[in-house]
């Protein structure tokens, strides 16, 4: 059976350094940018820069839609978790599942499968319903083993590495309140992303 050709969401250069590798074996794969949901607008920019520069470094066909426009988002998801991630993620992988459909692909994954701060098991429900609706395959595979190996990627590359999730509320939920301690000798990691949160079935995420 030939492999699939396979359309990669892609939220950031440090997901995608992590797993360029591991994609390769498919041949040629497409990268697609498609983040409504980060905000502020300097923020949106390093992070569609940094696929740019990791497609450019890394000799990737990409796709970057570089249209901002928080009012749509923040005005057509919930405002709280985990109904809020859910709808997150809906967005982004029905739009690249039409994206794929569209332009001839069989499949489809994205590079929230590499974060450890995603709810995985969300991600890959919704990722096989968005498929299911144009006949194609939501590729899934479990990538957050290498999420350490893509921040030393992107650290070496130059590559920006964001601070928090992406939209202003989980900005907020990231920096708001009493800094964590840091201990001697220990870096302060890592952002309070969705999976901290979720459990729900998500009702009304669409
Ligand atoms: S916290 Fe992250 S996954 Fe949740 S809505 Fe905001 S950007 Fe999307």
């Amino acid at each position: 059976m030939n492999e699939p050709t396979l359309l990669v969401h892609t939220c950031c250069g440090l997901c995608l350094a992590a797993i360029v590798d591991p994609l390769r074996r498919f041949g040629r794969f497409t990268v697609y940018f498609y983040n409504p949901n980060i905000q502020p607008l300097l923020e949106f920019r390093r992070r569609a820069k940094s696929v740019h520069v990791l497609a450019e470094q890394q000799r990737l066909d990409a796709i970057v839609d570089e249209r901002y426009d928080a009012k749509a988002f923040l005005g057509s998801v919930p405002w709280d978790r985990p109904q809020r991630c859910l709808a997150c993620y809906r967005m982004r992988l029905r739009a690249t599942a039409a994206l794929a459909a569209e332009k001839g692909f069989s499949a489809f994954t994205t590079t929230l499968l590499a974060s450890g701060h995603q709810d995985h098991e969300a991600v890959r429900r919704i990722g096989r319903e968005e498929a299911a609706r144009h006949g194609l395959r939501f590729y899934e595979e479990d990538w957050r083993p290498l999420a350490a190996r893509g921040h030393e990627e992107a650290k070496r590359r130059g590559l920006y590495r964001q601070q928090y999730c992406g939209c202003l509320f989980s900005e907020q939920e990231r920096f708001e309140g009493p800094r964590p301690r840091r201990e001697a000798g220990t870096r302060l990691h890592g952002y309070r992303g969705a999976s901290e949160t979720e459990s729900a079935e998500g009702g009304g995420e669409t």
